[in-house]
């Protein structure tokens, strides 16, 4: 695995995510840098993790809904990984961020036949991050939840971030982790959920979703996410954990050979309120 190591290019854009990036990543956090676009506070902050810049869905072009998504008066009790199962592409600007965003909603509406995109938010590979399905940004800011369509029998209780990519074998950059840490961080926040909360596609539904390799890194996320909640003052979350009731099933993962059908799905199931429309 050592041959998949890279480091930055000299042009800033950024390559796989390496041990050493992790670390760097880290120690910057500790230090209160400009990530990612995130500003990451310092002690004597305001104590809240802050939003990440997110892109609001006119920004990328949005299609308007087929009907208004449902928001919900409470909040998720999980945040859930993905990964998006497309290539794992080089370019790295916001006008591909923003297509990918488009192309996904496309494909959700056309041929999955859904009312909207179904998840909340998006992360492409350079490290943008944008809105997902309708409602969802102001939803969010408000502590309530857009009802979504990412993992099915849990739409209800469970926000979404599809990370660009497909992570069976390989690593997210770094500017992609970089910024699901400071949205996971900024989601805990308005939230008020541990890290634990944080878990991949497959530990509610049988899927190979997020990927082995980024499934693998979810303990290290949850780490850097606690550490960012830590310099915010927010500690008290980190050392949290799910009560038992809202521990997931971690349902047994397809078997070796069968995953491509299992890349992403299931998103929707029967017991979603949203079931028939998506
Ligand atoms: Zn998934």
């Amino acid at each position: 695995m050592s041959g998949q190591r890279r480091t930055m290019t000299s042009d800033g854009t950024p390559g796989d995510l390496s041990r050493r990036n992790l670390l760097r990543g880290t120690a910057l956090i500790a230090g209160g840098a400009l990530i990612g676009g995130a500003h990451v506070a310092t002690a004597g902050a305001a104590l809240a993790a802050p939003q990440p810049t997110i892109y609001a869905r006119s920004a990328w072009s949005a299609r308007p809904p087929t009907s208004a998504a449902t928001v919900l008066a409470t909040p998720p009790t999980y945040i859930v990984v993905h990964h998006t199962a497309t290539a794992n592409s080089t370019n790295y600007t916001q006008a591909h961020a923003f297509s990918l965003s488009r192309s996904i909603q496309n494909y959700h509406m056309d041929s999955n036949g859904w009312a909207d995109t179904g998840q909340q938010l998006t992360i492409s590979r350079g490290g943008y991050i944008m809105e997902g399905r309708n409602r969802s940004l102001p939803a969010i800011r408000a502590g309530d939840q857009v009802v979504g369509a990412h993992v099915a029998n849990y739409n209800n209780v469970a926000v979404g971030i599809e990370n660009e990519g497909l992570y069976t074998s390989a690593t997210p950059t770094t500017a992609l982790y970089n910024s699901l840490v400071a949205t996971c961080a900024w989601l805990c926040t308005v939230y008020n959920r541990p890290t634990s909360a944080i878990i991949g596609h497959r530990d509610l539904n049988a899927t190979a979703c997020p990927g082995d390799r980024l499934y693998a890194m979810l303990p290290q996320l949850r780490r850097d996410v606690g550490a960012r909640l830590a310099a915010t003052g927010l500690a008290a979350l980190r050392g949290a954990d799910l009560a038992a009731h809202e521990l997931p099933p971690y349902p047994a993962t397809p078997r070796a050979g069968r995953t491509t059908p299992f890349e992403h799905g299931p998103a929707l199931g029967s017991r979603d309120p949203n079931h028939a429309t998506g």
